[in-house]
């Protein structure tokens, strides 16, 4: 994994690029979790499932099914006052699932592990993408205040946390010059 911080600024910067009418704080704030809950899986691990099986970490929970359902479930049950198939409520359903997919693509943006299985449950198979400058996060809070962990810390920074920051910078300047013309 990459660490979750930066998963979850990866999805304020994606919800950023949305209508503000649709990326409320309370939207954004889903995204985030969003973002964050597929590590979940790491608890496989102490079910003794192994970290190739479709269910162990990297698995369904990276999955790109798996960001389609929850994107579904999420936009249906917290957001019952928008009417189901309206264009506020599709570009919602849309920025929970980018916000979930974006995790398995950061994932697979990184240096170890056994890649993301975007495919589960119809491909085993796990991927990498061709570019993978993130230097992988280490399982475990221990060893993340570590040497390694300094140097996950970098890479993040240079690779997600910089270019989010970047990507918001250059939006709200186009939205302001937007407005003043
Ligand atoms: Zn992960």
């Amino acid at each position: 994994m990459a660490s979750i911080f930066s998963h979850a600024i990866a999805a304020v910067a994606i919800g950023k690029t949305f209508p503000k009418a649709v990326t409320t704080a309370k939207v954004l704030i889903l995204g985030a979790l969003c973002a964050m809950l597929p590590d979940a899986d790491v608890i496989a691990f102490s079910f003794g499932i192994p970290y190739e099986h479709a269910l162990g970490h990297r698995g369904f929970t990276h999955s790109i099914l798996f960001a389609v359902v929850l994107a579904f479930v999420l936009g249906h049950v917290f957001f019952k006052e928008l009417r189901l198939g309206t264009s506020k409520w599709w570009l919602l359903v849309l920025f929970l699932f980018l916000s979930t997919v974006s995790h398995g693509l950061l994932d697979a943006m990184t240096t170890g592990g056994r890649g993301v299985g975007f495919f589960i449950p119809f491909d085993n198979a796990r991927y990498f993408l061709p570019w993978r400058p993130i230097k992988v996060s280490p399982i475990g809070v221990s060893r993340f205040f570590s040497e390694w962990g300094m140097e996950v810390i970098k890479s993040e920074i240079v690779y997600v946390v910089l270019p989010c920051f970047i990507w918001i910078g250059l939006i709200r300047v186009f939205r302001s010059t937007k407005k003043v013309h």
